[in-house]
Order: structure tokens, then sequence, then C-alpha cells
């Protein structure tokens, strides 16, 4: 999921260190993005499958995904994302990075909330969606110890959209039908370029 309430101006035009920082900073998220598969990629409409193997790649993978995570200015990435088919995905829960494999949602409240959400697949576009407002997320980390989180506000909004691209599922389909037209015309011409 992309976090695009981050506020990149600064106050003096002449702050030349600065300037250099943020090209860098851009340059570095340029190059993130260019690893995550983006909308019109099949791979994003699959469902990926359990993990049964925790080993050093499984590891390095998750290590590789946090990086990309933060270079993105993303606060959460599913290993669909960078074209691997396996259920894991990586959030930051408030601060904290958080491995999750082979995710599941033991536990969604009643309550639900309506928030705008991005996706490092999907571009600039974000959408209102529709969610339970609090989940309890069980599974296991990357090397197979387990995991318990009770969830609310913005990291149970993360979880479930990760957990979404672990089934081929992108928020294109959770929102409401107007912001599903509104999000498929921005989509659509960036399909078109991208062949
Ligand atoms: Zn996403």
């Amino acid at each position: 999921m992309s976090d695009d309430d981050h506020d990149h101006e600064h106050d003096d035009p002449h702050d030349h260190a600065h300037d250099e920082q943020q090209a860098e900073r851009r340059a570095r998220r340029r190059a993130a993005l260019a690893q995550v598969r983006q909308y019109g990629d099949p791979v994003l409409r699959m469902r990926a499958g359990e993990v049964d193997e925790f080993d050093e790649e499984l590891a390095r993978l998750a290590e590789r995904m946090i990086g990309l995570m933060h270079d993105a200015d993303g606060v959460g990435l599913a290993a669909t994302q960078v074209g691997v088919l396996r259920r894991l995905f990586v959030f930051n829960d408030e601060g904290d990075d958080r491995v999750l494999v082979n995710p599941v949602l033991t536990k969604v409240s009643n309550r639900t909330e309506v928030d705008d959400e991005g996706c490092l697949s999907l571009g600039p576009v974000r959408m209102p969606v529709e969610r339970p407002a609090e989940v309890t997320l069980d599974g296991v980390d990357q090397y197979g110890e387990a995991v318990h989180l009770e969830l609310d506000d913005l990291s149970a909004r993360v979880v479930q959209h990760e957990l979404d691209h672990l089934d081929g599922k992108l928020i294109i389909d959770r929102t409401d039908p107007e912001s599903r037209r509104e999000a498929m015309a921005q989509l659509r011409p960036r399909l078109i370029l991208s062949r």
C-alpha cells in the first residue's frame, strides 16, 4: 500500500544539500517502483501459494521487500507485487517493520471504516475502500515463528490490503462503482502506454 500523505516540500529553495537529498530520494523511489509489478501485469491477479519452506531465500526475500517498501515510500508490500507467488507480505506497523507469512484473518470487527487507499502497483491513483476497522491476524514470520497481531486504524487497513494481494485482489475490486470508473479511466491510458 502506498502512503502519499508525506509532505516532501521544504521552505528554502536554495538549500542545495536538501535538494540533492530530495533528488536522491526520488531516484531511489523510482528505482524501487521499477521493481514493483504494475497494474495490467497478470501476476497481480493470481493467488499466491502457501509457504512451506523457511529457508535463507525466504529471509532474503523478506529483507529485500522491506527495503523496497521503504524506498518506494510504501506502508506495505506483498510478494505478489514483486512477482513472487508466495503468501508473504511486509508492512510498517506504526514504525515497526513486520513480516507475515501464511497470514490469516482470525477475527474481523463488524464495525467498518471508509478511507482512501493507494497501491504501489496502481501509480498515483487513490480510491475509497470500506474495510473492517479492527482485525486479528495470525501467521508466522520469515523464520516460521508464530505471529499474532491485534490491529486497528491504518495497520488493520494495510494488512487487509496486502492480504488481498495474496489472493489476486486489488482496491479497484473493493471500491464503490463510481470511484472504480474514475480509477479505470486513469489506469487505462497507462496500460496502453506500457505496451
Ligand atoms: Zn497494493
